[in-house]
């Protein structure tokens, strides 16, 4: 039984959520913030309270944004004939550090996973086929830049199924990304390889 005041184990609980944190990295978060001058943890503190409020959805291609258009919508140099579908946004972001991509993205929100219930319907499948259909004529090619894993493999063959009546060039990533990793921690080089190397479905 934790011996600290209540509001610390409630932090450390909270903290424990995340993603890849323990109750030890929990603990060591708190320690660190308890040593914070109260500017600094009122300032961490309005930004965590504004993230929901201030954070949108770009209505074209579903990245974080804070205004209407994400910044790579809204960007007249980026190349909108090319469209790559990613699962999440620290893969657009991954791709963006290669800095060889010039085209725009759509984001998925994940992928295919029928142990945890992850359907079609639960990302955004549909306002994929709906900007494809808007825009069809002038779009060139759609690569599916997912991970290589069993969803995101999955995700590429229902993806690959239901877009070829649009008659557009689909593509995926070539091989070289080490099978089970995420794109999200691959190296610039392999990614961009992997990006440089893809191959039409
Ligand atoms: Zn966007």
């Amino acid at each position: 039984m934790s011996r600290y005041p209540f509001l610390i184990q409630r932090l450390i609980e909270a903290f424990s959520r995340f993603p890849g944190v323990g109750p030890k990295t929990a603990e060591r978060f708190v320690f660190y913030l308890l040593k914070q001058s109260k500017q600094e943890l009122d300032n961490l503190s309005s930004i965590i309270k504004n993230l929901k409020t201030e954070i949108k959805f770009c209505p074209n291609c579903f990245n974080f944004s804070l205004n209407n258009f994400c910044s790579i919508c809204a960007d007249p140099k980026r190349d909108r004939t090319t469209i790559c579908v990613v699962a999440e946004a620290q893969d657009l972001e991954a791709l963006e550090r290669v800095n060889t991509y010039y085209g725009v993205y759509h984001l998925l929100g994940g992928t295919l996973n029928a142990l945890e219930g992850i359907t079609p319907k639960k990302l955004r499948i549909k306002e994929l086929v709906e900007r494809i259909e808007k825009t069809s004529p002038s779009i060139q090619e759609i690569i599916l830049a997912l991970n290589p894993d069993l969803e995101g493999e999955t995700t590429v063959l229902y993806l690959t199924k239901l877009l070829k009546p649009f008659k557009i060039k689909i593509t995926r990533l070539a091989r070289g990304l080490p099978t089970g990793s995420d794109l999200e921690y691959a190296d610039e080089i392999t990614l961009s390889n992997a990006l440089e190397g893809r191959r039409e479905v």
